[in-house]
């Protein structure tokens, strides 16, 4: 797996090669090293992975799956260590994970592989359970599967590539005054009918309160959705992390805008699914959700 630069991304058929390249595997003396932060992490977080190359060495490609995401990708940081961000899926346990690498490292003009790893401690996270019940007509959304599933493929399809640098900077912060109503994460049945964990969190708050950018990025869509979403936005961060705001009553941006941290967006709505105006806000990290919240405590950084 490539990792990412502004200059000279690998190509994916390389790419390719390196991952099938299990066989040729070279531990040298002097391995790289992987590292994750936070150190425990507990399902829903954003885990920050680190590989730093030995003295001497440089790192030229990366190859990690890890949990549900099949190819993470990597990202060079001008001090030649190369970062990810992985989402640690919301409906796992905690207890040892392990998180593997293939390496490919130039010392001396020589190319070789390694392969380096570490043993994950998570953390158990508790989601409580949370029943709605709701009106036949706006019920009958949850049956309309295949309406469903094709706007989440078209969302997906606009979050397929990120930005191969940062495009925020310092602190993250909550995009919407209001209260928080929907914890992320939690369990929901709707009409006593399982509708899965909640993916976002939710801020109530009235109609045409301003939503803010949680931090910089640039607009990959902005529209109205009809099956669920209702008028949505969705801002790349960069490094494969996204940010979506869904149920607006009216949107400020459009596709290819760039935004600063804080910049009004939209303005909380009703629109999609919903039983009464909220914002719902999620973090992703490719397509995989994570807690929103703990970008703004934690401070994830690049
Ligand atoms: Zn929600």
């Amino acid at each position: 797996m490539k990792f990412h630069t502004h200059s000279s991304p690998f190509s994916s058929s390389r790419s390719l090669a390196l991952l099938g390249a299990l066989s040729t595997v070279t531990v040298s003396a002097s391995a790289a090293t992987l590292k994750v932060s936070p150190a425990a992490p507990q399902p829903g977080d954003v885990v920050t992975v680190t590989v730093y190359p030995a003295a001497g060495e440089r790192l030229v490609a990366v190859g990690m799956s890890a949990w549900d995401t099949a190819t993470v990708p990597f990202f060079r940081r001008p001090d030649g260590l190369v970062r990810a961000f992985v989402g640690f899926p919301f409906d796992r346990s905690g207890g040892a994970h392990t998180l593997r690498a293939r390496v490919q490292v130039q010392k001396n003009g020589t190319t070789t592989e390694q392969i380096v790893s570490t043993r994950v401690p998570a953390r158990d996270r508790y989601y409580p359970t949370q029943r709605f019940s709701m009106g036949g007509k706006m019920a009958a959304t949850m049956s309309r599967t295949a309406a469903l599933r094709s706007e989440k493929l078209y969302v997906q399809s606009k979050m397929k590539t990120s930005y191969s640098a940062p495009l925020w900077s310092g602190n993250w912060i909550v995009p919407s005054a209001g209260s928080a109503s929907s914890a992320y994460g939690r369990k929901r049945y709707i009409n006593g009918k399982w509708w899965g964990q909640h993916n976002g969190s939710d801020i109530k708050a009235p109609t045409g309160t301003p939503v803010y950018a949680t931090n910089g990025g640039r607009v990959v869509l902005s529209e109205h959705l009809t099956a669920l979403r209702g008028n949505c936005v969705v801002i790349d961060h960069g490094c494969n992390i996204f940010s979506l705001y869904l149920h607006l009553s009216r949107r400020n941006v459009k596709v290819g805008d760039r935004v600063a941290r804080g910049q009004k967006i939209g303005a909380v709505g009703a629109t999609g699914f919903v039983t009464g105006p909220h914002l719902h806000w999620e973090m992703r990290v490719g397509w995989e959700p994570v807690d929103p919240y703990q970008f703004v405590r934690r401070g994830v950084q690049f």
